[in-house]
């Protein structure tokens, strides 16, 4: 069987490649690249893939997206219809996010940027603020990831809310479901997180409208993928007072360009899309099971679905 890699640093292939020719003996793992006899390959596993690069191989049995999104793997406009995506998550992944999310809306919740400001200026300034069940947490898609999150703030004692599709229950967790209540988990709402999947349906959701349904000061956090967020919407929240912080580990391109404005903005934190980076060993391990598991059944459980896009 053999496998075909790509993601867009070389280095990080050649490392990958190793680590899965490892635990797939007997397969034959090589950067896409190098690949030779395109007609072999019956599986590819990608970050990022160039557009065309998997139209070139005509007898993939699966793709593998390394990671849990895969807008990345639909934005090539030559992708091969019809082909399964695999996604990698786990436990690991969905820890990650738990830990990030904790630490994001306990800090907007703590107002840790006006106190760090306060020591930096040694000002003896006690902020007090409400306890955690008098603020309102609302988590966007309750997926793997976003399931998690609000289980978690809901541990922590936040009054929390959940949006998705479909309906869910979460104990600890007011749901909403669809468009029609998406005002209602909007309002009130004062720290925002998103974790959608990027879909034609979620593009620019994080827009001015969104912004003006929340409570005013709200804070929002970004861990889903940068083009939810419609960048200039947000400066003018912050201008104005409507959003007060945001926390963005996503962006419209990765790295953030250094003359991008939100590297400089007081009320903004920059992370570089590590909020669950996928750690490379454990998603290794990971995904040479999931191809296995396919080979054997045709099947997995972490098979995505193409035609809703996530
Ligand atoms: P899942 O596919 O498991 O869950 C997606 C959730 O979003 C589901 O609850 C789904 O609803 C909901 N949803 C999708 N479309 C809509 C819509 N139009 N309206 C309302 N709800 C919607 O995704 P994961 O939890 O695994 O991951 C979420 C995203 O997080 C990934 O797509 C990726 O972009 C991002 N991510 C970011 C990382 C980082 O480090 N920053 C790391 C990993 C992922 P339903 O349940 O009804 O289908």
């Amino acid at each position: 069987m053999t496998v075909a890699v790509y993601l867009p640093l070389a280095d990080k292939t050649q490392w990958w490649v190793d680590m899965l020719q490892d635990l797939l003996p007997g397969w034959t793992v090589q950067p896409l690249d190098e690949v030779t006899d395109p007609e072999a390959v019956s599986y590819a596993v990608v970050w990022r893939p160039r557009t065309g690069d998997l139209a070139k191989l005509p007898n993939l049995k699966a793709i593998v997206s390394i990671g849990a999104g895969i807008d990345h793997v639909l934005a090539d406009e030559a992708l091969p219809q019809g082909v399964p995506i695999i996604r990698t998550v786990g436990t690991d992944l969905t820890q990650r996010m738990r830990e990030y999310v904790a630490l994001q809306v306990l800090r907007h919740h703590r107002d840790m940027p006006r106190q760090l400001q306060a020591q930096a200026e040694k000002d003896w300034h006690a902020i007090v603020v409400p306890v955690a069940p008098n603020r309102t947490v609302g988590v966007m898609g309750l997926g793997n990831l976003g399931t998690a999150a609000a289980q978690t703030l809901a541990g922590l004692g936040f009054t929390t809310r959940g949006w998705s599709k479909s309906p869910k229950s979460i104990g600890g967790v007011e749901t909403f479901t669809g468009p029609e209540q998406f005002d209602d988990f909007l309002s009130g709402c004062e720290i925002l997180v998103n974790l959608l999947p990027l879909t034609d349906q979620t593009r620019g959701l994080m827009n001015a409208e969104l912004f003006g349904k929340l409570a005013k000061g709200a804070c929002v956090i970004n861990c889903a993928r940068g083009p939810h967020l419609v960048d200039e919407d947000l400066l003018s929240a912050l201008d104005s007072g409507q959003i007060k912080q945001a926390t963005l580990d996503v962006f419209h391109q990765e790295p953030l360009p250094t003359d991008n404005p939100f590297w400089d903005h007081p009320a903004i934190t920059v992370t570089p899309h590590v909020a669950s980076q996928i750690d490379a060993a454990t998603g290794g391990r990971i995904i040479a099971a999931n191809l296995k598991t396919y080979e054997e059944t045709g099947t997995c459980a972490d098979l995505a679905d193409a035609g809703r896009g996530y």
